[in-house]
C-alpha cells in the first residue's frame, strides 16, 4: 500500500470534518467559536498535548520520584498542588514502517488505538489483505490511518470466526503515544489517578473542607469524589451516588484502590435525591451529569443531534432541582460537563438562576481562557476550557450559591 495515498487522521480537511460530524455539531462549534471553529473542532480530533494525572498523596515529590523510577517523567502543574502531567508524544510520520494490508477499526476502538491501545477483535470492522504477523495499517471507519501494528490473524480467518475475541492488532506505532498508566505500580497502589485538568479545577472550585457535608450526585467512576474526599482529609459527611449497581461497584473499586475511606456510596437516581433522603442537608454539591461529551478528546466523529443535546439539557436540570432543595442556605453547587454547547452550560445556568433558588457566583481558580459566552451575562461564574487554546478537553464549569 502506498503510504502517501492514505489519509492521515491528523490532517483532516473541511470536507472530512463535514463527513465526520453531524450538521448540528458543526453549527454548535460555529456558534461557540465563530471564526475559530475549525481550529476548535480539529483540536478535538486529537488528544491534548499534556496528559494529566492527579497525585493521591500529600507527599507529591515522593510520588513524582517513584514515578520516575518506574520510567515515567512527569512535570508539576503550577496552579494545583496535586496536578502533574506527561507530554504526549506525537508520531513522527517519517518513521512509520511500510505495511501490507489494512484493518478497519470501529469509532470507539479507533479512539483508543490512536493513543496506543491495542486493537481488539470486537472493535474490528474489516480486514483487507491481511496476513498473520504482517505489519498492517489500522484505519478509522472513514479510511484515515490511525496507527501501525502487527496483525495477529489472517483476514480469511477473521471472516470465518464466529466468536471474535482477543487482540487483532498489536499496535507498534500509534499516532499519539500515551504511556500505559494502568500497568504502573503507582497506579495499582493508588498513588495516581489519571484525571483531566478541568476535572481537577471543578473540584477545586467546590473547595470541600474537612467536616463539611458534601455530595457527588453523579459519582462513578469516582475521579472527582476521590479528590473531594482527599481534600477533606476524609473528615466530614461525604456522599457519592450513581444510578446503577454496576456503576456504584466501579466507584467503590476506585475508592478502594485510592485508599479513600469514610465515603457513603449508594445506588441512587439522584434526580430524586431530595425525595429519597429528605433529611439530607449539604454544604456543597457537585453535579457531573451525562452530557453530549463534545469536548472529549480524541473524538474522531460525532453524529449527535440537537434533539439529543436538548434531552441531555432537560435531564441535567433535574439534578439541579434536587440539589437546590438539599443545599443549606449559602451552600455551593458546582456543575461540570465535558462539552462546549451553550445548551448544557449557559442555558442550564439561565434556567437554574431563573427558576430555582440559586445564583451565579464567581469562580476563584480561573484557569480557562474563556468565561461565559457573550450573549449571556454570567461572567466568571462560568469557566469554559477551550480545546484549541487551553490544550485541555472542551469542558465547562458553572458555579452557583443557594440563595
Ligand atoms: N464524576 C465522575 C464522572 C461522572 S460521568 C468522575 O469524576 O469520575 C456521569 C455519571 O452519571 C455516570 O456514571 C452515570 O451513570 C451517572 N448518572 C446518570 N444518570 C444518573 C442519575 N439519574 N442518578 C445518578 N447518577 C446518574
Amino acid at each position: 500500500m502506498v503510504l502517501r495515498k492514505v489519509k492521515r487522521v491528523d490532517r483532516l480537511t473541511l470536507n472530512d470534518l463535514e463527513e465526520r460530524f453531524s450538521p448540528d455539531v458543526l453549527d454548535i462549534f460555529k456558534r461557540v467559536y465563530h471564526n475559530n471553529w475549525l481550529d476548535a473542532i480539529t483540536s478535538i480530533t486529537k488528544p491534548s498535548k499534556r496528559y494529566f494525572l492527579r497525585i493521591n498523596s500529600t507527599d507529591v515529590d515522593y510520588v513524582i520520584d517513584k514515578l520516575s523510577k518506574e520510567g515515567l517523567t512527569v512535570r508539576k502543574y503550577p496552579y494545583i498542588d496535586e496536578a502533574v502531567y506527561i507530554d504526549v508524544e506525537y508520531i513522527n510520520y517519517d518513521e512509520i514502517p511500510n505495511f501490507n494490508g489494512a484493518v478497519i477499526a470501529d469509532r470507539f476502538a479507533a479512539e483508543s488505538v490512536i493513543e496506543g491501545a491495542n486493537l481488539y477483535m470486537p472493535g474490528v470492522l474489516h480486514m483487507i489483505n491481511v496476513k498473520k504477523d504482517d505489519t498492517v495499517a489500522v484505519l478509522d471507519p472513514f479510511g484515515a490511518i490511525i496507527g501501525i501494528g502487527i496483525s495477529r490473524i489472517d483476514s480469511s480467518d477473521f471472516n470465518k470466526m464466529s466468536i471474535r475475541k482477543g487482540i487483532a492488532v498489536t499496535i507498534t506505532h500509534p499516532f499519539y503515544k500515551i504511556p500505559s498508566i494502568r500497568e504502573l505500580e503507582s497506579f495499582n497502589n493508588g498513588l495516581i489517578y489519571p484525571q483531566s485538568l478541568p476535572s481537577m479545577v471543578a473540584v477545586k472550585e467546590l473547595d470541600p473542607q474537612p467536616g463539611e457535608t458534601v455530595i457527588d450526585m453523579c459519582a462513578s467512576p469516582g475521579g472527582k469524589l476521590s479528590y473531594i474526599a482527599f481534600l477533606m482529609k476524609m473528615q466530614g459527611h461525604i456522599y457519592g451516588f450513581d444510578r446503577s449497581e454496576r456503576k456504584v461497584n466501579i466507584l467503590r473499586e476506585t475508592l478502594k484502590r485510592l485508599n479513600i475511606k469514610n465515603v457513603h456510596t449508594d445506588v441512587m437516581d439522584s434526580r430524586y435525591l431530595d425525595l429519597k433522603m429528605p433529611k439530607l442537608q449539604a454544604d456543597k454539591i457537585i453535579i457531573d451529569p451525562p452530557c453530549s461529551a463534545l469536548g472529549v478528546r480524541p473524538k474522531i466523529a460525532s453524529d449527535i443531534t440537537l434533539k439529543k443535546i436538548l434531552d441531555y439539557q432537560q435531564y441535567q436540570i433535574q439534578f439541579l432541582k434536587a440539589a437546590s432543595k438539599i443545599l443549606k442556605p449559602n451552600g455551593i453547587v458546582v456543575f461540570s460537563v465535558c462539552t462546549i454547547t451553550p445548551h448544557e452550560v449557559e442555558e442550564i445556568m439561565l434556567e437554574a438562576t431563573n427558576k430555582l433558588p440559586l445564583e451565579p457566583i464567581k469562580q476563584e481558580l480561573f484557569i480557562a481562557s474563556r468565561s461565559s459566552l457573550n450573549n449571556y451575562n454570567f461572567g466568571k461564574s462560568v469557566q469554559r476550557f477551550q480545546p484549541h487554546i487551553d490544550d485541555t478537553p472542551g469542558f465547562s464549569i458553572i458555579k452557583m450559591k443557594k440563595t
